[in-house]
């Protein structure tokens, strides 16, 4: 084997240098690189099936519930920004702006979009005059810019893709039920699709949207301990319908406000799948949102009764797809490159976190079997070709499974309830995790907080107890708690 291949494969040990390790797969499964501007990178075609499949699965749901999708354009006047206080005031820091074009100094600079709240809510003033014409709902899939100083693959760059839905309603009511129901949709698609368990709540105030009334979010426990958030829902009330002019007649010919919520959910999700599942050799994908879920390796691919008898194996599968039964049909590759030996395509194909993995040797020719090998426990089994279609789809589903299970035994293992602010300090300090812990409500405990163990609130779960704080003491200066927090050290 030559030194080419052999430097393909090699990344350092997940255990041994988290961060180097997550680069290292990125890299080399070749998800993504970096780009000739700073701070940008390249999606390359590995990595956009992943987010592809994000777009598929997500994009279903947001259509199902009766929400289509628009476009809306990239630069946004500055002025429009500045409409609401609180929401310039937090972009402005990260804002990419135009003051160039044609040649020529603009009269007015235009804003790369951060967001698109204030492009898309003129148009919302114009389109929206009767209750009537309530909710409105509308859902765009696009690129974001935001100056980030500290970049990281998928997880912060200059440039990013999500989708961003958002919504106008009549009533106060209408648009809190909205955003809980799509913080919700991001909990079941992150749970159900990446296996990924998390926890969900109300954000601070400190850490909410700018100039949202109220941001609940998903996030998730990465394996170093950091959280990591995978979508946010802001009930916006009517912060951004009073600057905008954002009116309805009501049912008694009455002008009105509309209260609104806007929702995103970012490829930041796809460096979560890659942390959460991801070991030593590499990637490790759920079925769900595999771009390929099962690589048939014929071992010698010019030994024509092999790639006949691959061809066999992939047909039901395909036979299944085009039938359109969603849940039924895998995505399969014969992978019969002559180029490459069996051992560098089984390496390539760990490396890129393929669920199942089906070698063809002569032996399985003659026995008409198959033998399979899974990704996520390396258990190799011999099966029957007859049996291979239903056996194979028992085995996606059981890997799915297995890494939802895995990754919600890692999360109860790393969050802990405490009591005592010494012990905060102490599991900060070391392995970290989700804290939940009691909090009086004010600013200034939670900047101490994260000043001396860079801890901050990341969710404040809408149960009673931790909505309200109980009878609970702040962790920091034992007044009478008003809610207890998820703490976490975040990306
Ligand atoms: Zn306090």
């Amino acid at each position: 084997m030559c030194v080419m291949e052999f430097e393909k494969k090699e990344i350092v040990k997940k255990s041994k240098d988290f961060s180097r390790w997550y680069t290292d797969v990125i890299l080399k499964a070749e998800l993504a690189d970096y780009a000739p501007v700073k701070g940008c990178m390249v999606i390359r075609p590995y990595g956009y099936a992943l987010w592809e499949g994000v777009q598929k699965y997500l994009g279903q749901k947001i259509k199902d519930s009766g929400v289509d999708n628009a476009y809306f354009p990239l630069f946004i006047p500055h002025s429009f920004l500045e409409k609401e206080k609180e929401h310039v005031k937090g972009f402005s820091p990260e804002l990419a702006v135009v003051t160039h074009g044609g040649g020529k100094e603009l009269a007015e600079p235009l804003v790369v979009r951060p967001t698109s709240e204030t492009i898309m809510y003129p148009m919302f003033a114009k389109w929206i005059q009767s209750w009537r014409d309530l909710p409105f709902k509308v859902n765009q899939w696009c690129n974001i810019v935001r100056w980030e100083k500290r970049t990281y693959l998928f997880l912060r760059t200059l440039e990013f893709l999500w989708q961003e839905g958002h919504t106008a309603h009549a009533t106060a009511d209408e648009a809190e039920e909205e955003t809980l129901a799509r913080m919700k949709m991001y909990q079941d698609f992150v749970e159900e699709v990446l296996a990924i368990p998390t926890i969900v709540g109300r954000k601070s105030a400190a850490e909410k949207f700018a100039g949202a009334e109220e941001t609940l979010a998903v996030e998730a426990l990465m394996p170093d301990g950091k959280a990591l958030q995978c979508g946010t829902s802001h009930n916006l009330g009517q912060n951004f319908a009073k600057p905008f002019e954002i009116q309805f007649q009501d049912k008694n010919g009455q002008m009105q406000h509309v209260y609104q919520t806007s929702w995103g959910l970012s490829t930041r999700v796809i460096g979560a799948l890659i942390m959460a599942h991801g070991d030593d050799n590499g990637l490790v994908l759920p079925p769900k949102i595999a771009p390929i879920q099962v690589v048939v390796v014929p071992i010698d691919p010019t030994d024509k009764k092999q790639v006949e008898y691959a061809h066999n194996v992939a047909a039901p599968f395909y036979g299944a797809k085009e039938k359109a039964a969603q849940s039924a049909a895998a995505t399969v590759h014969i992978d019969d490159r002559p180029q490459y030996t069996p051992g560098y395509k089984y390496n390539e194909w760990e490396l890129k976190g393929v669920p199942v993995r089906i070698e063809i040797g002569l032996q399985e020719v003659k026995s008409k079997s198959v033998t399979v090998v899974r990704r996520d426990t390396g258990e190799k089994s011999q099966i029957s070709n007859l049996k291979s279609q239903t056996e194979i789809k028992g085995i996606l589903d059981d890997i799915q499974n297995n890494l939802y299970r895995k990754a919600l035994k890692s999360l109860n293992q790393n969050t802990h309830e405490v009591g005592d602010y010494g012990e905060f300090k102490k599991i900060m300090a070391e392995a970290r995790g989700f804290i939940k812990a009691f909090w009086c409500g004010s600013a200034e405990c939670e900047r101490k907080i994260k000043e001396e163990t860079r801890a901050t609130i990341r969710a404040i779960p809408l149960d009673s107890e931790s909505a309200t704080g109980g009878s609970g003491k702040c962790i920091y200066c034992g007044q009478p708690a008003t809610s207890r927090p998820f703490f976490a050290q975040a990306y």
